[in-house]
């Protein structure tokens, strides 16, 4: 018995029918996508997108961070990708709380003092926005010839924003 059974029967169920043995690892139609790590997201389906199409690189709030940097920097160099999407979204909580509110609700989850712990909060999201897409077209080794765009994503609508 293990935590994780229900989740271990649904994969030998996927693995049944299972289409992508020996498929390589490069993003097929030439995507990668930063974005939040919010459930209400699914960014293949958000783009028409399909497994295999598109490299995926999520965190709170869907920022540039210097991982997703590294991550970019394969995905241009090694994965095939020359389009990058950088997609925060609406009603985000890192965009909606400050880092003092967050340190507070998750003190109360976790029944200890939380004051340490450093959430990535946003206070003006496009602003930010147009930063972290600057901090991939300014990168020295994502060249020129990649599109990289902005975007806000609306979790009520399902509907994309281009912001820069
Ligand atoms: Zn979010």
């Amino acid at each position: 018995m293990s935590d994780f059974d229900d989740l271990l029967d649904a994969n030998r169920v996927f693995a049944d029918d299972f289409g992508l043995s020996g498929f390589d690892g490069i993003a097929h139609a030439g995507v990668a996508i930063v974005t939040c790590m919010d459930s209400r997201i699914d960014p293949l389906a958000m783009l028409g997108l399909k497994a295999g199409d598109a490299k995926i690189f999520r965190n709170p709030g869907g920022r540039v961070t210097p991982q997703a940097l590294e991550a970019l920097v394969l995905a241009v160099h090694l994965l095939n990708v020359d389009r990058v999407l950088v997609v925060p979204h609406t009603r985000c909580a890192v965009a909606s709380n400050t880092e003092a509110e967050l340190r507070q609700k998750v003190s109360t989850s976790a029944g200890v003092d939380a004051a340490w712990q450093g959430f990535p909060v946003v206070t003006d999201q496009r602003a930010t926005l147009t930063e972290d897409v600057h901090k991939v077209t300014s990168h020295p080794l994502v060249p020129a010839s990649v599109k990289v765009g902005g975007f806000v994503y609306d979790v009520d609508t399902g509907l994309l924003e281009q912001v820069v």
